[in-house]
C-alpha cells in the first residue's frame, strides 16, 4: 500500500510547461470557483463484484445478506443535507448493482434532489430508456463508469461490465435532454499513448463532465498501489487543453491531500472522493483548505466551522421533504449526530467551540 503524500509532487520541466498551459486554458473559461463533491453511496454490496480494482470485488463473498448491505433512508437523507448545508456539491448518487429496486432508488433520487434543491447527478449502472424517462425532473446527467477505454485493459479490470451498454444509454440520456459524465481510473495500466481513446470518447458522446481518480489502492486486489499524483496531473492538463469547458473533478485520498492544488493547476474544476464527514474540522480539512488557496481557487464549500449548527437552516432543509413523520425523526437524529461529532471536533481544532 502506498506512502503517506506529505508535500506538493513537483511536476518535471515538461510537466511545468504542460500545466501552465491547462492552467491558462482553465482561468480564460472559468472563473475559480471550485467545490468538493460529495459522492453519496446507497449500498456497499454489488452483485457483480468482478472489476478487479473495486474493493467490492474483495468483500463480495463475505457479505451472506446482501439486502441487508445498504444504507438506511435516515442517512442518506443526512449525508444529502450535509452537502447542503456545508456546500459542497453532489458529485452522484451510486450504489453496487442489485441492491435496490427501481421505485426505491427513483424516491431516493427524488427526495436527495429536494434536499439540494436541484436536479442531481447519478450514477447507477446502465439502465434502459424506459427507467431513464421516470427519473425527470430529478436528474440533470447520468454518469458511466467507463473506468478505462483501453479495450484489452477494460476487459480484464472489468470482465463483466462492457463499455457497449453504457454508448447506448449514453444516446439515450442524450435524447432525452440529459447530460452525460463518465469515469476514468488512473493507475490501472493505462498508457498515455491511450489519450486519443479518451480524446475520441469525449468527443463522440459528448461529454459534459469527467471525473478522473486515482487508483485508490485495495489489499488483496492486483492494485495495492495508487498513481504518481504527476501522472494523473498529466491526465487532467491533456484533457483540460483538447476541452477547455469540459468539467474535470478528481478524486483524490485522505493520503493523497497535498496533491490536490496540483490537479487544480493542472485544470480540474473540482476534487472528489476525500471522506469530508469524517475529516471535517480536523487539520487534515484545514491542509485541504489550504491547497484551494494554494491553487488560488475560490471554495465554495466548507470542511472547517466552529459552529456548525448555526452555518444552515438545519430545519428549514429536513422540512421541505416529502417523507413520513417517522422517517422525519430518524432523518434528524442522524444528522445531529454527525453534527453533534463535528462540533466535538470544532472544540479540539479551534481550542474552543460556541457549544
Ligand atoms: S460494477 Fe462497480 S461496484 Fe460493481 S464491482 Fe464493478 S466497479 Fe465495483
Amino acid at each position: 500500500m502506498d506512502n503517506v503524500i506529505t508535500e506538493t509532487p513537483k511536476p518535471d520541466k515538461e510537466l511545468k510547461e504542460l500545466i501552465d498551459k491547462s492552467n491558462s486554458v482553465y482561468w480564460d473559461n472559468f472563473d475559480g470557483e471550485t467545490w468538493f463533491g460529495r459522492c453519496i453511496f446507497l449500498s456497499w454490496y454489488c452483485s457483480k463484484g468482478t472489476c478487479t480494482f473495486c474493493f467490492r470485488s474483495v468483500t463480495k463473498d463475505k457479505i451472506k445478506e446482501p439486502e441487508k448491505a445498504r444504507r438506511s433512508l435516515a442517512s442518506v437523507i443526512a449525508e444529502a443535507m450535509m452537502i447542503k448545508g456545508l456546500g459542497w456539491r453532489i458529485e452522484f448518487l451510486t450504489g453496487g448493482y442489485g441492491i435496490l429496486d427501481d421505485d426505491e432508488i427513483k424516491r431516493i433520487v427524488k427526495l436527495v434532489s429536494q434536499v439540494l434543491e436541484e436536479p442531481i447527478w447519478i450514477n447507477l449502472g446502465e439502465m434502459g430508456i424506459e427507467l431513464l424517462e421516470e427519473f425527470r425532473p430529478y436528474v440533470q446527467g447520468l454518469y458511466s463508469s467507463i473506468e478505462t477505454l483501453e479495450p484489452n485493459l477494460h476487459k480484464k479490470v472489468c470482465p463483466d461490465k462492457p463499455i457497449e451498454p453504457y454508448v447506448d444509454m449514453i444516446k439515450n440520456s442524450e435524447k432525452l435532454g440529459y447530460k452525460n459524465a463518465i469515469t476514468i481510473i488512473i493507475g490501472l495500466g493505462e498508457k498515455r499513448e491511450d489519450f486519443p481513446l479518451l480524446e475520441n470518447f469525449l468527443k463522440d458522446n459528448k461529454i459534459k463532465r469527467i471525473t478522473i481518480y486515482a487508483l485508490r489502492p485495495v489489499k488483496n486486489t492486483p492494485f495495492e498501489h495508487g498513481p504518481e499524483s504527476t501522472e494523473v496531473a498529466w491526465w487532467i492538463s491533456k484533457t483540460r487543453i483538447v476541452f477547455p469547458k469540459i468539467e474535470i473533478i478528481v478524486g483524490t485520498a485522505i493520503y493523497r491531500v497535498p496533491e490536490i492544488s496540483l490537479f487544480l493547476e493542472a485544470g480540474a474544476n473540482a476534487i472528489t472522493k476525500l471522506p469530508a464527514t469524517k475529516m471535517f474540522n480536523t487539520i487534515d480539512a484545514m491542509t485541504v483548505e489550504n491547497e484551494f488557496k494554494k491553487a488560488k481557487r475560490n471554495f465554495t464549500g466548507k470542511f472547517t466551522s466552529k459552529n456548525i449548527y448555526e452555518v444552515a437552516d438545519w430545519e428549514g432543509m429536513l422540512n421541505r421533504i416529502d417523507v413520513t413523520d417517522e422517517e422525519r425523526i430518524k432523518i434528524k437524529e442522524t444528522l445531529y449526530n454527525y453534527l453533534d461529532s463535528m462540533n466535538k471536533k470544532a472544540c479540539k481544532l479551534f481550542d474552543s467551540c460556541e457549544i
